[in-house]
């Protein structure tokens, strides 16, 4: 018979780091992750850890996302101390460019907005206009549609698929087990524990996580809960690899610690297709050369397509079962953003119910009305 305290289901960087997270409190965790699953929001994102703009008409949310970046520095050192990865992990502050009048005054006044609403109004966002913006990068001249650009300097990247794997290296090095082939096709909640199946294996634990992206949905249903999460394309490029031209990352134009230029990302609704589309492509690069003109000059040297996961106001969602206790669904867009929270602070929730303030604002019955 398998036991565990905690099952896990999903090893993106959710699981991964609630799992790692768990055993670090002591906790006996086994993850089951269907590595070889189509839709792997982890492996495909964009590797901002990014604070600007988020939170809008929930400011937990917002300064959820603050903690996480101010985090973000001790916890990436800690983490390549511990397994020796390096992640790439810089915070130079971070610009949203606003093509044309229209743009910045809808940022200008989201940012307002936001100031307005978050406690104490020190929200640190300001915009700057071109002349101000073109100072922070000189090396790269703006094109000529570019207005200005909000700027936070709580904003970085890093690279995503070097953290996923220091952070599994990190957990394995906890004793917890994980295994990468293994598809949950129920959960079942018996005399306080829950049975976990797939094709071949049961798996008992006293708890359950469900922190498999879109493979949430039917799975918590089986342990009462409904979770209002859809599929939504993000399409991104990469250039050729350049000299270092760029030292700040924007929410659609990063350089990378290689060279390369990432430049994202569509937003379509278009369920779970993970294909690439010339309009999309043609759209996306039109969209970076016309903020920076000399990015025209890279060749294009790969695409593709992932899958966000989003609720429908695109903020975190973390429940518990009140049929089921001890099944937890972990779910949330900007999954890197917030790895350092994941990590440290959702397991003492999950291991004893000791939430951070505020932390019932994340919870499902936001939808209700
Ligand atoms: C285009 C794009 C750009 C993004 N950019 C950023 C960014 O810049 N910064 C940021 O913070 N966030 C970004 N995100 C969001 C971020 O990538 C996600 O929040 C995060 O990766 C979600 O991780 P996850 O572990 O929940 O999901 P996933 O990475 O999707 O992992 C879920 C895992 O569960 C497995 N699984 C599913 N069902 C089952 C099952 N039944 N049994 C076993 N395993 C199962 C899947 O195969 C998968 O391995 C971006 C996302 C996209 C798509």
């Amino acid at each position: 018979m398998k036991t565990a305290d905690i099952v896990v289901v999903g090893g993106g960087i959710i699981g991964i780091s609630l799992a790692y997270g768990l055993a670090r409190q002591g906790a006996s965790v086994t993850v089951l992750d269907n590595a070889k699953g189509m839709y792997s929001a982890s492996r495909g994102n964009f590797g901002l850890v990014w604070v600007q703009g988020k939170g809008l008409g929930m400011p937990r949310y917002a300064e959820w996302t603050l903690e996480a970046a101010e985090k973000w520095h001790n916890f990436s050192q800690e983490l390549t101390e511990k397994t020796g990865n390096v992640i790439d992990y810089e915070q130079p502050g971070g610009f949203e460019v606003c093509l044309g009048e229209k743009e910045w005054s809808l940022r200008k006044s989201e940012l307002e907005q936001l100031r307005d609403e978050f406690p104490g109004g020190n929200y640190d966002n300001q915009m700057l206009d071109r002349k101000q913006m073109q100072e922070y990068i000189p090396e790269m001249p703006l094109g000529e549609n570019v207005t200005g650009a909000s700027y936070s300097p709580h904003d970085g990247h890093l690279n995503p698929l070097k953290l996923l794997t220091a952070l599994i290296t990190a957990l394995e090095e906890t004793g917890a087990a994980l295994d990468t082939d293994q598809q949950v096709e129920s959960v079942a909640y018996r005399k306080k524990c829950f049975e976990i199946k797939n094709a071949k294996d049961s798996y008992y634990a006293k708890k359950v996580v469900l922190a498999c992206g879109l493979g949430i949905k039917e799975l918590a249903q089986q342990v009462g809960l409904n979770i209002p999460i859809r599929p939504q394309r993000g399409q991104i490029l990469v250039t050729e690899r350049t000299k270092p031209l760029l030292k700040y990352p924007f929410v659609t134009i990063r350089q990378t610690h290689e060279g390369s230029f990432m430049l994202g990302a569509s937003h379509e609704e278009v369920g779970f297709d993970t294909e690439t589309t010339l309009d999309q492509m043609r759209n996306i690069a039109s969209h970076a050369v016309q903020t920076f003109p000399e990015l025209s000059r890279l060749q294009l040297v790969r695409c593709w397509g992932a899958l966000r996961i989003l609720t429908p106001d695109a903020k975190p969602l973390y429940v518990e079962s009140e049929t089921c206790p001890g099944a937890f669904v972990v779910t949330s867009h900007s999954g890197i953003t917030l790895t350092p929270l994941h990590v440290n602070l959702l397991p003492k929730w999950i291991l004893e119910g000791d939430a951070p303030g505020g932390f019932e604002q994340f919870h499902l019955k936001r939808f209700d009305a």
